[in-house]
């Protein structure tokens, strides 16, 4: 058993989407609490500031850790615990320091403060720090920063830190009302749970030397500290949820398998060593170490982490692959109708989709041929693959061989009729199949032709290649043989059919 199991905890506050630089933060915290049989990872949900609050961000957290792996079911894990259930701790935190001398009551306000002072930048000024004021209306409580210092913030990752305490105001930790701050809070709630580490983003460092005062001040050990790297585009801008994306679930929709989301993530600003990136979460755990992170700000970079997810989906069986992509596949999201799935051809398609896609959601576009009774309509791929000199013969010469009912219908035989086709109009095999893969799957790009031909069937082919040859004669010669029998001579305005 380790004497002093360490316990480490992720407190986040609910007001927004979970954020991918909170999932890293995470993720740390659990490496080094799974390190050891009797060591923690508390999750604390700091939902005090009730106006930016909402129960589903808290939702969202929750979800979040458990699709990352960091889960109650798991014997390191503790929590949730709601900062706002320690209400009545965080005033007595106050009360404490009070009585002891350690704070003050002040009822200066802004504007007199800042008459008092020639610079309005410089904080707060000291008035009230001997006036010996009692608790009343309109008093806040404030932390008397003692004189002297520095303060050494001894940083894991960033070693050294001073912070001079003139540089440091005489902080409130409770408003006029009672209700203690955040930066109180945060302390009195690490104390309550026993943290011996706190691993956090960069961004709070600067209240590291104020919430290491109040440690002292209420008479514990500070907790050895590591401030994690900012994580920036590839501007070197900080993440940004306006800018950037940013939200874990955004990569989930998009299907970043958890695994390969983890690796990526664990990687912003720590190397396993031995130039290894690809390396499953239970081969790392053991390795992280928090004095290995680098202080430099670490670059999420989307096209590695989608080469990573690629990586993972071709490491997984086909079975799991057809697993993890049911979510894209149900009806009720998926463009095509609840009649025309069928399982078994999507087992079918699974493995050419799996070698190509990077994201699972890739998958929909790539097998919605099978499954959609027309083809869809993609200007872009049509008007670049149906160029009436070549798509037409093309498309007259494919049709007229592969409905030749001798033909077995298997790639090899499907290639070598495409290859004679076009060789007979002087197209290599890529120009020739060009418009018989946009006749029958509507895009220029995706799965090889030969298999998807297989696996749609002769007579869906042929039909789809005789939609598209009609529609290149409606093109070519103005009105579509169906569009001109079904429209009279002219409209009641006269209108010509073609317009
Ligand atoms: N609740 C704070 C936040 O979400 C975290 C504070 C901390 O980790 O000490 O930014």
């Amino acid at each position: 058993m380790t004497e002093n199991p360490i316990r480490v905890r992720f407190a986040p506050s609910p007001t927004g989407m979970f954020h991918v630089g909170g999932a890293r933060s995470a993720l740390f915290n659990w490496a080094l609490a799974r390190q050891q049989d009797e060591g923690r990872f508390v999750l604390r949900i700091e939902d005090t500031d009730a106006a930016r609050n909402k129960p589903e961000w808290t939702e969202g957290i929750i979800q979040a850790l458990a699709w990352l792996g960091i889960s109650a079911s798991d014997p390191h894990f503790e929590g949730p615990y709601f900062q706002s259930d320690y209400a009545g701790k965080h005033r007595e935190s106050a009360e404490q320091l009070y009585k002891q001398g350690r704070a003050y009551y002040c009822d200066c306000t802004r504007e007199q403060v800042q008459a008092r002072r020639d610079n309005p930048n410089l904080g707060y000024d000291g008035f009230c720090r001997d006036r010996g004021l009692e608790p009343g209306p309109g008093r806040a409580l404030r932390f008397r920063v003692p004189e002297g210092g520095p303060t050494v913030v001894d940083d894991a990752i960033r070693g050294r830190v001073e912070f001079d305490h003139a540089s440091i105001e005489d902080f409130v930790i409770a408003r006029a009302d009672g209700s203690p701050l955040f930066v109180l809070a945060n302390v009195a709630d690490d104390i309550e749970m026993g943290i011996n580490q706190v691993i956090r983003g960069e961004e709070h460092l600067s209240n590291t030397p104020k919430q290491q005062l109040l440690w002292e001040a209420l008479g514990h050990t500070p907790p050895g500290w590591a401030h994690l790297p900012v994580i920036v585009n590839e501007k070197r801008q900080k993440l940004s949820k306006r800018r950037d994306k940013v939200a874990l679930e955004s990569y989930q929709q998009e299907g970043y398998l958890p695994e390969a989301m983890v690796n990526y993530l664990m990687l912003l600003g720590w190397a396993p060593g031995d130039d290894r990136e690809i390396m499953p979460w239970a081969e790392m755990e053991p390795l992280f170490a928090v004095s290995d992170v680098n202080s430099s700000s670490a670059f999420f970079d989307e096209k590695k982490l989608r080469a990573f997810n690629g990586e993972y989906i071709r490491g997984l069986s086909v079975e799991e692959f057809v697993r993890r992509c049911r979510p894209w596949l149900d009806p009720e999201v998926a463009p095509w109708s609840e009649e025309n799935y069928d399982e078994d051809v999507f087992r079918a398609v699974a493995p050419l989709a799996q070698s190509r896609v990077a994201v699972l959601g890739e998958i929909v576009p790539n097998v919605d041929f099978l499954f959609l009774d027309e083809p869809v309509d993609d200007p872009k791929s049509w008007s670049k693959a149906m160029k009436p000199e070549t798509a037409a013969p093309m498309l007259a010469a494919a049709r007229e061989r592969l409905a030749d009912p001798s033909l077995d219908w298997e790639p090899d035989a499907l290639r070598a009729e495409l290859e004679a086709a076009g060789f007979d109009l002087g197209l290599k095999l890529g120009k020739a199949q060009a418009p018989v893969r946009v006749a029958v799957t509507g895009r220029t790009v995706g799965l090889p032709l030969f298999e998807s031909l297989e696996l749609l069937g002769r007579e869906r082919t042929l039909l789809r290649i005789e939609a598209a040859q009609e529609r290149l004669r409606a093109e070519q010669g103005g009105v579509a043989p169906a569009e001109a029998d079904a429209v009279p001579d002219s409209g009641p305005e006269g209108t010509a059919a073609t317009e």
